[in-house]
C-alpha cells in the first residue's frame, strides 16, 4: 500500500462565523501584527479577521492541500487552559477550536484533512470527551502543555493516557520554547517530561523537536535525542523550523539516524521562509529563490524541507503510524 505524504501539524483558526463556536483574540499590537502577517501570508483578505474567516481558512486549507505535492494534513483542534482544580481559564488562551469542528472539516474533505483533537486532560469531562473522539474514529490528539497548564507528571492523568494507549491514539505535543501563544509555565515544554506518557505505551510525537523559539529558551533538543533511544514510541516534528527563530534546531535533527524518528510538519498558518535554514547553512541561496515563488504555504514548507535534506521517509512516517492507530481496539 501506497504510503501518504502528510503535513502532521496544521492549525485551523476561525471565528465562528459559520457557528463554528471557533474563537480567537489579538490582545497585544504584537500579536495583532502576527495575525495580519499569517492572514496575510495565506492568501487572504485581511477582512476576513473582522468576519468570515471560518469558511475561508477552511476552504483555502483544503485547496493548498489539494494543489500541493502533499496528499493530506493533520488538523488540530485547540482546548483551553484549564486550572489545577479543573476550572477552565478561556482568559488565559489565545485561541479556542472545537472538536466537533474539526471533526465536522474532516468529513468534508476525508481525502485532505485528518482530524486532531484536543482535550485538556484535567478537566472535569476528560474521560468522557476522549471517549467521543475515539467513537468518532479522531486518530490524534494535539496538546500544548505549556499553554494550557498541563503538568504531564501529574498522575491524576494517568487513566487519560492509559487509554489513549490502549486504542492507539497518537499525541502530538508541543515541545520545546514558545512565542506566538501565551505561555503558562515555560516548565511544561520539556520532552523530558513526557516520560509518564510514554511509559504507558503511548506513541508521541513532540512537536518543533522540543527546539528554543526565544533567544533565552533552554535547549532541549539533545534531551529529546537521547530520549529515543529509551523510547520507540517516541517520535518528533520538524515543524516551524523554516522560521528566522527556529532554523537553529535543524542541525540537530538532520544526522540520519536522528531522521528515523523525524515526521514532517509545517505548523501551518505560521510563516514558512528559507532565509533562516540558509543563515544556518543548511540551504543553498537558489532554492531559497526558487522556492520563494511558491505563494502555497504547505508546498513551501515541502520544497523547503527536502531541499534542506529531509529523507523522503519523513514525508510518510505520519501515515506508517495513522495506520496503526486506533486500530488496537
Ligand atoms: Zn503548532
Amino acid at each position: 500500500m501506497r504510503l501518504r505524504k502528510i503535513d502532521c501539524h496544521v492549525h485551523l483558526v476561525g471565528d465562528g462565523s459559520s457557528g463554528s463556536a471557533c474563537w480567537f483574540s489579538l490582545p497585544t499590537l504584537y500579536k495583532k501584527f502576527l495575525g495580519r502577517m499569517m492572514i496575510r501570508g495565506l492568501g487572504l483578505p485581511l477582512s476576513t479577521l473582522k468576519s468570515g474567516l471560518d469558511k475561508q481558512y477552511a476552504e483555502n486549507l483544503a485547496q493548498q492541500v489539494r494543489e500541493s505535492d502533499l496528499d493530506a494534513a493533520v488538523v488540530l483542534a485547540q482546548d483551553i487552559p484549564y486550572s489545577d482544580d479543573g476550572r477552565p481559564m478561556p482568559n488565559d488562551a489565545q485561541f479556542y477550536v472545537p472538536n466537533d469542528y474539526v471533526a465536522d472539516l474532516a468529513k468534508k474533505h476525508p481525502a485532505e484533512l485528518i482530524p486532531a483533537c484536543s482535550i485538556h486532560p484535567g478537566r472535569p469531562d476528560a474521560m468522557e470527551e476522549l471517549e467521543r473522539c475515539i467513537e468518532a474514529k479522531t486518530p490524534v490528539l494535539k496538546l500544548l502543555p505549556n499553554c494550557l497548564n498541563i503538568d504531564y507528571e501529574d498522575d491524576r492523568f494517568l487513566p487519560f493516557w492509559r487509554r489513549m494507549a490502549e486504542v492507539g491514539m497518537v499525541l502530538l505535543s508541543h515541545t520545546g520554547g514558545e512565542l506566538t501563544v501565551k505561555v503558562y509555565d515555560a516548565s511544561f515544554g520539556d520532552p523530558k517530561k513526557l516520560a509518564k506518557i510514554l511509559d504507558c505505551g503511548v506513541t508521541v510525537i513532540a512537536a518543533h523537536s522540543a527546539g528554543r523559539s526565544g533567544l533565552f529558551d533552554p535547549d532541549w533538543t539533545e534531551d529529546l535525542i537521547q530520549m529515543f533511544k529509551h523510547y520507540p514510541n517516541l517520535y518528533a516534528d520538524n515543524s516551524a523550523l523554516c522560521s528566522p527563530n527556529r532554523a537553529r534546531t535543524l542541525k540537530h535533527i538532520l544526522p540520519t539516524e536522528v531522521q528515523q524518528r523525524i515526521i514532517h510538519g509545517s505548523d501551518y498558518p505560521v510563516p514558512v521562509s528559507g532565509i533562516g535554514p540558509w543563515l544556518c547553512g543548511k540551504l543553498a541561496f537558489a532554492d531559497h529563490w526558487q522556492i520563494k515563488k511558491s505563494n502555497n504555504i504547505l508546498q513551501r514548507d515541502y520544497l523547503l524541507k527536502k531541499a534542506i535534506g529531509f529523507e523522503p521517509d519523513t514525508f510518510t512516517r505520519m501515515d506508517q503510524l495513522l495506520q496503526r492507530s486506533l486500530t488496537k481496539k
